[in-house]
């Protein structure tokens, strides 16, 4: 079994936002040079998150989006972290830090309407993804 690092950096724009990186990640895949294995798409960081979700009608990443300030709100009473952003260390947490892509013949396994994105919590930042593709 081969194994191949990789990584890339994403420039987000604004406090919440899901960034679809299914490009990157099918390029690297592709320059990897392995077609049956498959890859962990992997952010190392406390306040951003990785998911896979629907890339064909932007409005569903806005509902997401919307549906998580209404449901881990930016301010809100009790909150001890003296940094102001609990609410991303929380969405952080739920969304989860990776994801695991299947490559077969070359092509990653993803459904018609699935993409990979990269979520931002608490930006502008730039932010790191870091990728592990595995296979023969
Ligand atoms: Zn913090």
């Amino acid at each position: 079994m081969k194994i191949v690092h990789e990584e890339f950096r994403v420039n987000t724009q604004s406090r919440n936002q899901m960034i679809d990186i299914t490009s990157q990640v099918r390029s690297f895949v592709s320059q990897s040079g392995i077609s049956d294995g498959d890859v962990i798409v992997y952010c190392p960081h406390t306040t951003a998150g990785i998911t896979i979700n629907e890339n064909a009608d932007p409005s569903v990443i806005h509902d997401i989006l919307l549906t998580m300030e209404e449901l881990m709100p930016h301010r809100r009473p009790g909150y001890r972290h003296s940094e102001g952003n609990s609410d991303a260390h929380c969405k952080s947490s739920l969304f989860g830090c990776s994801e695991q892509v299947l490559i077969k013949d070359k092509s990653l396994s993803l459904g018609t309407w699935q993409a990979v994105f990269f979520c931002e919590f608490d930006g502008p930042r730039s932010r790191r993804v870091v990728l592990q593709i595995r296979g023969e």
